[in-house]
């Protein structure tokens, strides 16, 4: 890739989106086109000197539009969140399937040098994840196929669909498989929310009030790992370049309880909560971790950024938001 090609960032007014256009401005590319459905009020990063447009990309006209005269794309476009709402919206998480068939559809008629998919971890088989004492999973693990409902199999889907348009029609195509990405500038309420930014909020919510007390989803006990957005970016791009055009895990294999995180939080905030297990709460698979293998066979890289680290920059972004939300709510009183 070079810094004169034409990208195109679908999803572009998301979490991984606007980290991602931010990322290849630093690099010195100059025709980035950044691309969402939301009111450029509502990106989470919105950079003047960048082509933003606001398109719906279910609609196959649209997806044309979006990538006319582009030389590779990023499709990061797809209506999702974290378990809350991922349980409770499975037809349209799954409608995304129009996101990438339409984009897969427009870069194979236009010539595009290169299709990049965000895909999941979601798409391992429920079965393999049923223990907190997790095995980390493995590429093969998807197959036989029992992803999460909805979100999963929308993906496991798209994944597809990108493989038989590189068989088919030979576009090529790359596809990172991300286990839950955390960083600033990301949703932290509002009901899409995923766990490390959810915790922070409730931490900082239980110190602004005095109350010290949250809730946590589940006993607390169910395992995940966590990757910080810089790794994500740092995967992304390679993957991008590399010849690798197979499914890889993009995640940490540094595995932690939901209890482990609060820990983490706590001794962030500097202060310690009373957590109030809610059993009835959306919780996912009880363990899941990242192998790391193949991406490590395959590019000689894992992420690798402490989840203390990772924390304390999210951390700190929601308490500037939140903290800011205070005083404006004050200033205003
Ligand atoms: P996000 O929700 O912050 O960003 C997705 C963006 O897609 C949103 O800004 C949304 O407005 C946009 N979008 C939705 N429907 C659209 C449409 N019809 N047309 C145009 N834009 C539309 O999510 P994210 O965390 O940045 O995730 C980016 C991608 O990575 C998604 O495909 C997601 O499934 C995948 N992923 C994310 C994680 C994670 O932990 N964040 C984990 C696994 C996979």
């Amino acid at each position: 890739m070079n810094c004169g090609d034409t990208i195109v960032v679908n999803g572009a007014g998301g979490f991984i989106g606007g980290h991602l256009v931010r990322d290849w401005r630093r690099r010195g590319y100059d025709h980035i086109r950044a691309v969402d459905a939301k009111p450029f009020s509502e990106w989470f990063q919105l950079f003047g000197d960048v082509d933003n447009r606001r398109l719906d990309l279910h609609e196959k006209a649209a997806c044309y539009e979006a990538l006319a005269g582009a030389d590779y794309v990023f499709n990061l476009a797809a209506d999702m969140g974290g378990m809350g709402f991922i349980e409770n919206n499975k037809a349209r998480c799954m409608l995304s399937v129009l996101i990438n068939t339409h984009l897969l559809m427009a870069a194979r008629d236009l010539g595009i040098r290169r299709y990049f998919f965000a895909s999941s971890a979601c798409v391992y088989a429920a079965e393999k994840q049923m223990s907190a004492e997790v095995s980390p999973l493995i590429e093969s693990d998807a197959y036989p196929a029992m992803p999460e409902d909805g979100y999963g199999w929308e993906k496991l889907f798209g994944e597809r669909m990108c493989l038989h348009f590189h068989e088919d029609f030979g576009l090529d195509t790359r596809i990172a498989r991300y286990h839950n990405v955390y960083g600033p500038h990301g949703t932290f309420r509002g009901g899409r929310e995923k766990a490390p930014a959810a915790i922070c909020r409730k931490v900082i919510e239980a110190k602004l009030s005095g109350t010290h007390e949250i809730e946590v989803w589940g006993d607390g006990e169910q395992t995940r790992s966590f990757m910080f957005i810089d790794d994500c970016l740092y995967g992304t791009k390679l993957i991008m370049e590399s010849d690798a055009g197979e499914p890889l895990n993009l995640g940490s294999s540094e595995v932690v309880t939901i209890n482990q995180l609060v820990d983490i939080v706590e001794d962030i905030a500097g202060i310690k909560v009373r957590r109030r297990y809610n059993l009835d709460a959306p919780q996912g698979v009880r363990g899941r971790n990242s192998d790391n293998t193949l991406i490590q066979e395959r590019l000689g890289w894992q992420p690798s950024i402490s989840l203390e680290a990772g924390l304390e920059a999210t951390y700190g972004w929601i308490w500037d938001q939140m903290a800011g939300d205070e005083l404006r709510l004050r200033s205003s009183a």
